[in-house]
This record gives C-alpha cells, sequence and structure tokens, in this order.
C-alpha cells in the first residue's frame, strides 16, 4: 500500500511538471511568431499604402508604379520586404509590422528583390 502511494505521488509529480514545461514552452515563443491578423485591404495603413488582396485590381491611375509591362510584374512575393518564398500564399510585410500579406498582393512600396 505504501508503495502503491508513492508510485502515485511520484507520477503526480511527473504529470505537474510535465504540464509545467508546457506552459514554460509556450510563454518562451516570442509574440512575432504567433498568429498575426492577415492584412486586410480596408485598413487605413492598408489603403494608403494602395494594398490589394489581388495585384492584378491595382487602380493604375492612382498607382502608376504598378502600371505598364513592368509594373505588371510587381507582386508581393517578389518583393524585397516579403519575407517569405515566392510560392508561399502568405508571408510577412515589415511595411505592416511582419503581419502576413498576399503572396499575390502588392502595395506602392514594392521594391524589387535584388
Ligand atoms: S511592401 Fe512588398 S510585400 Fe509588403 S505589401 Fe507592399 S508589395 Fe507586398
Amino acid at each position: 500500500m505504501k508503495n502503491q502511494n508513492m508510485l502515485n505521488r511520484r507520477n503526480f509529480l511527473k504529470l505537474g511538471m510535465q504540464a509545467g514545461g508546457g506552459v514554460l514552452a509556450a510563454s518562451a515563443i516570442p509574440v512575432q511568431l504567433m498568429a498575426a491578423e492577415e492584412v486586410t485591404e480596408d485598413e487605413p495603413l492598408a489603403q494608403a499604402m494602395g494594398y490589394v488582396l489581388d495585384a492584378t485590381t491595382v487602380d493604375t491611375t492612382k498607382f502608376p508604379k504598378r502600371a505598364g509591362e513592368a509594373g505588371a510584374t510587381q507582386f508581393c512575393n517578389n518583393c524585397a520586404l516579403y519575407a517569405g518564398k515566392a510560392d508561399d500564399e502568405v508571408a510577412p510585410c515589415s511595411i505592416f509590422q511582419n503581419r502576413p500579406v498576399r503572396g499575390l498582393g502588392w502595395c506602392n512600396a514594392w521594391v524589387a528583390k535584388s
């Protein structure tokens, strides 16, 4: 009986340590790496920057930077500020405090990758 109590107490302590370790591990995750909300077109900064989810819908009279043949090749996924791979559907953008933007989106801060 005494051995059984010892075993239960040992298991209880072990479980507590595992649970505590999980909490510690979760609290060690940097805030920036936790899921951030994707940028939407109707946010004030997005509107000011002319951000759109679909680069082919840019109003080129308002944002002539994306006009013409060269402009038509500009997408978030080939912008220097897009922190993702070219085929990532979304990736963080530093203009929007590293919140995700669409790979096929665009904004007026577009800069060619070097
Ligand atoms: S800065 Fe580049 S990656 Fe960021 S929203 Fe504008 S075009 Fe897209």
